[in-house]
């Protein structure tokens, strides 16, 4: 996620990134405050977490998004060859089964060859 804060003295704005996905978790790791530098004024100073905006971050919105749309039409198609593929085995298993019927059905064989 992207963290953001306003610098204590310019009122900048000051982001980073961090991997960590909750403030909870950050601050578990780097503690209840943050030594973060302005870029503008280059003003070190410590800042709490409570003073810090999370910022969805825009990179994990588009590879969400981009799985979102890859990853439905693959699911879609996959589930879609395996209905397909059961179907397919049950229609070759039910036409065989009509073959045999056919083939080994005396009656049937004695109808075909009046016909023909
Ligand atoms: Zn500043």
């Amino acid at each position: 996620m992207r963290l953001q804060t306003n610098c204590k003295d310019c009122n900048k704005k000051i982001s980073f990134y961090t991997w960590k996905t909750d403030r909870i978790e950050f601050s578990m790791e780097k503690g209840k405050t943050i030594e973060l530098i302005c870029k503008s004024c280059g003003l070190k100073e410590k800042y709490h977490l409570n003073n810090l905006k999370a910022i969805p971050s825009k990179i994990s919105l588009i590879v969400g998004l981009g799985i979102f749309l890859i990853g439905t039409p693959l699911i879609i198609y996959l589930t879609w060859n395996l209905i397909f593929e059961s179907l397919n085995i049950y229609l070759i298993s039910s036409l065989i089964g009509i073959i045999g019927i056919l083939k080994y059905s005396p009656s049937l064989d004695n109808f075909t060859s009046k016909i023909s």
